[in-house]
């Protein structure tokens, strides 16, 4: 199961407030598409479902489960973080294998776990290089990896690609909407890029300063975007 409900979940900085008061569903098993400029609050938004922010306000339920106060690793949802975040000392094994470590899983379950990983994301013969050795989708797969082995009822992703080239890009946004295909878990997905939004979202959340313009599928958004940012922003004619 991974459905998250937000209820009236605020955030301020300071004087700031970054996100007014703000209701949204996401279903088990969806993948969602959090969508809008820079500095319109994407990540916060992200940052306070993974539990990485506190709310100003409002409730976050998870699975029915009121988890507004819970820590980040007891809400089971799993952030994943741009490659860069790799532990350049150790190998693919290690780092895939480490947010378990730290939850002292038995050695035996983790080897399970890491070689399922490994096979789901074509990792298996470069288990033993360290993160400089492979390349950037490579790498972006072992962040990935170090989520799928903690089987999260949710994949947190902010902007997972913006630093990989063009192609790659185009190469991994494939990969991850076969993982979808393949694991059927909830998604959320943090982006500026229409192309990602309109491509890979079951459900695009588009989002200014803060606020919710219009929540749809790609289709309902290009069709009837409900005002000129939306429309704008997902390129329709209208
Ligand atoms: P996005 O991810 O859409 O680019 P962010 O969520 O990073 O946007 O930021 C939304 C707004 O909140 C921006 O105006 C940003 O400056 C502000 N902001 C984000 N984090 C903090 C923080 N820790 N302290 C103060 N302001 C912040
Ligand atoms: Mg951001």
């Amino acid at each position: 199961m991974g459905q998250i409900e937000l209820k009236g979940v605020a955030k301020r900085f300071g004087d700031a407030e970054v996100i007014p008061p703000l209701d949204l569903t996401i279903n088990d098993g969806e993948f969602v598409v959090f969508v809008g400029p820079s500095g319109c609050g994407k990540s916060t938004l992200l940052r306070l479902i993974a539990g990485l922010e506190d709310v100003s306000g409002g409730k976050i339920e998870i699975d029915g489960r009121d988890a507004t106060a819970e820590r980040p690793a007891q809400r089971g949802l799993a952030m994943v973080f741009q490659s860069y975040a790799l532990y350049p000392h150790m190998s693919v094994r290690k780092n895939i294998a480490f947010p378990l470590k730290m939850s002292k899983m038995p050695q035996a379950e983790i080897n399970e776990k890491v070689t399922n990983a490994a096979e789901v994301l074509n990792l298996t013969n470069y288990l033993d290089r360290r993160p400089g050795q492979l390349s950037g989708g490579q790498r972006q797969r072992v962040a990935i990896g170090r989520a799928i082995v903690r089987s999260p009822k949710a994949f947190l992703f902010d902007e997972p690609l913006s630093n990989l080239d063009a192609a790659l890009r185009v190469n991994m946004r494939l990969e991850i909407s076969e993982l979808h295909n393949e694991l059927k878990t909830t998604m959320i997905y943090v982006t500026h890029d229409q192309v990602e939004a309109m491509t890979m979202a079951d459900k695009i959340v588009v989002l200014q300063a803060g606020r919710i313009e219009q929540v749809g599928s790609p289709l309902e958004l290009y069709r009837s975007p409900k005002n000129r940012f939306v429309a704008g922003f997902i390129g329709s004619p209208k």
